[in-house]
């Protein structure tokens, strides 16, 4: 029985939002999102339908290019500021659908066939001393009650086996939402939005769920970079084109 507490006006919907995602989590019986099936939150073969994130991607950025493998028009002429992005999926489709209901509805257990499946697209020469989630600000991870990301970031660590390090960047702001921003007012959005908590190791790869202009990952690399870090990658599970 859920018991019933008075709880602040403030408090209201977080408590509601995370028993609503708990109970989803507990009582809905394993059944793939692609195929509607029971046994797993996105069978192994439901996930390789997925519309991928490959070929003919700028090698800095991920932007889809017309050419042979380089760099898109936006990246030769002026360097992204994190080393290299990589995503195994593009935000279409079913797996739209899923990090939709992973990030707002509390179905985390779709993050894992996600992530894992990030995690091997994750270049055998990248040389990562730790992978550090992109944070939330804390009153909206009270909301929420999780922080997709730092889901998503514990297993690409787990996977690769790389140290995790949930703490290194905090979000100083919480920053309102950028849905109708273009790439200028996301950027403008996010300035001076995270703060590092210590110093990096030279090598860090940042982790987040979807990345539309990479604004959020350029703003982490250029506070990470502040902070002392040589070498900033960018992994997000989907990418919107
Ligand atoms: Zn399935
Ligand atoms: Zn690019």
């Amino acid at each position: 029985m859920v018991p019933v507490v008075p709880m602040a006006p403030g408090r209201r919907r977080s408590t509601v939002a995370r028993v609503a995602g708990e109970l989803a989590e507990a009582l809905l019986p394993q059944r793939c999102l692609v195929c509607g099936r029971f046994g797993a939150a996105l069978h192994e073969h439901c996930l390789d339908g997925l519309d991928r994130a490959a070929a003919r991607r700028c090698e800095a950025c991920w932007a889809p290019v017309s050419h042979d493998p380089g760099l898109c028009g936006r990246c030769e002429q002026a360097s992204p500021s994190f080393d290299a992005l990589r995503t195994p999926l593009r935000f279409t489709g079913d797996a739209r659908r899923a990090l939709l209901e992973a990030k707002f509805r509390g179905v985390t257990r779709l993050i894992d066939p996600l992530a894992a499946l990030a995690a091997r697209a994750v270049p055998l020469h990248w040389q990562i001393d730790a992978v550090v989630p992109v944070p939330l600000h804390r009153s909206r991870q009270r909301e929420r009650g999780y922080n997709q990301a730092e889901i998503a970031a514990q297993v690409v660590a787990r996977d690769l086996e790389l140290p995790l390090d949930p703490s290194l960047l905090r979000r100083e702001r919480r920053t309102p939402a950028e849905a109708h921003l273009d790439a200028a007012g996301r950027a403008r959005n996010l300035r001076g939005a995270f703060a590092v908590d210590g110093p990096p190791p030279p090598a860090v790869m940042v982790v987040d769920d979807i990345t539309t202009t990479g604004s959020t990952f350029e703003e982490a690399a250029n506070t990470l970079r502040a902070a002392g870090a040589a070498t900033v990658y960018a992994l997000a599970l989907a990418r919107e084109d």
